[in-house]
């Protein structure tokens, strides 16, 4: 039997390519979307038609990860209707785009909320539900943002993907003894097919950035097209969806830590995987490898 998943932000992009994939693999997939009334009426019509058209079970379902009461009433939907939630893919995110002393500190607020806050809601209203099951997996969609090359402009975004991974790396060793196993997928920079390029946030403070844009502009353009141009044409952002679907599908206690989907190869990885053999020999060294592993 599959398992009941909940995607976060899935009107578009990475999030909708996930549910495809997942329901495509025979589980029971609800797509969580802000404003399905009005924004993003299309993208919930067109899932449900995607749903009937292959015959699998992928349904929108109103989730706005920056209100508790939505992400509550949404995890409550689940949960009356198949009495568990099984699978959590943190998905939903915002970037943004320009020098970082031009953001207001309202608006970095706003994107620590949207990408990192976020998924504490969603955490608070899946974990008590999986800790009873003693059964559950979160998948964290992370980023090679914060340990690769690091270009400049995007300093918001990396900083809070970074505190995200911080919470996902945590969070995994507090509810292993709980049964949950945690995976983080790292995908490197995807320019088309999703929209996280095209909206894009920019700094309220026109005034200061302007002034960064009379001495870096020309830089900022060149680095950008420069770091694009580092993964191949054909880079597909469909391929993290499918590792998702793969790794969802393995049994559980054998899926990775990390799953890494970098068509530009921008060394986060490496990193990471120094930081992950790190933080094991502690874990053993202290005598706590247990906590590595969902218990089973
Ligand atoms: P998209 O912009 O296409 O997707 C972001 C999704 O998050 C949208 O569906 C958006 O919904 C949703 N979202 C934003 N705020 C909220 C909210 N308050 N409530 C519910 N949903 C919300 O970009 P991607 O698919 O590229 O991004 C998905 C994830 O992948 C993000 O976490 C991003 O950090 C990560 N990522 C992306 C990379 C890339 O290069 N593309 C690289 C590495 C990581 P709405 O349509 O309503 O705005």
């Amino acid at each position: 039997m599959g398992s009941i998943v909940l995607v976060t932000g899935a009107s578009s992009g990475f999030g909708a390519m996930i549910t495809r994939s997942l329901a495509g693999s025979g589980h029971v997939v609800y797509a969580g979307m802000r404003n399905t009334a009005d924004r993003n009426a299309r993208a919930a019509a067109d899932l449900g038609a995607y749903a009937a058209e292959h015959g699998v079970q992928a349904h929108p379902i109103e989730l706005d990860v920056a209100d508790q009461s939505s992400v509550d009433a949404a995890v409550a939907q689940i949960v009356d209707a198949h009495g568990r939630i099984d699978v959590v893919v943190h998905n939903a995110g915002h970037m943004t785009l320009g020098p970082v002393e031009a953001f207001s500190v309202e608006q970095i607020a706003a994107v620590y909320d949207t990408n990192v806050l976020s998924t504490q809601r969603v955490n608070r209203a899946v974990l008590p539900h999986m800790r009873r099951q003693r059964d559950g997996l979160l998948v964290w969609i992370g980023s090679t943002s914060a340990r690769g090359g690091t270009p400049p402009w995007l300093g918001p975004y990396f900083a809070a993907k970074a505190a995200e991974d911080a919470l996902a790396v945590s969070i995994a060793a507090e509810v292993s003894r709980f049964g949950i196993e945690s995976t983080i997928v790292v995908p490197g920079s995807f320019t088309t097919g999703t929209n996280h390029y095209a909206h894009a946030g920019h700094p309220d403070d026109e005034t200061t950035a302007k002034q960064y844009d009379d001495l870096y502009a020309a830089a900022i353009d060149d680095l950008l097209a420069k770091q694009a141009a580092l993964s191949p044409a054909d880079a597909d952002p469909g391929e993290v969806a499918r590792q998702v679907a793969t790794l969802v599908g393995l049994p559980k206690g054998q899926r990775p830590f990390r799953v890494y989907i970098d068509p530009a190869q921008d060394g986060a990885e490496e990193v990471f995987r120094i930081g992950d053999r790190i933080h094991r020999d502690f874990y053993r060294t202290v005598g706590y490898e247990d906590l590595l592993h969902p218990a089973p």
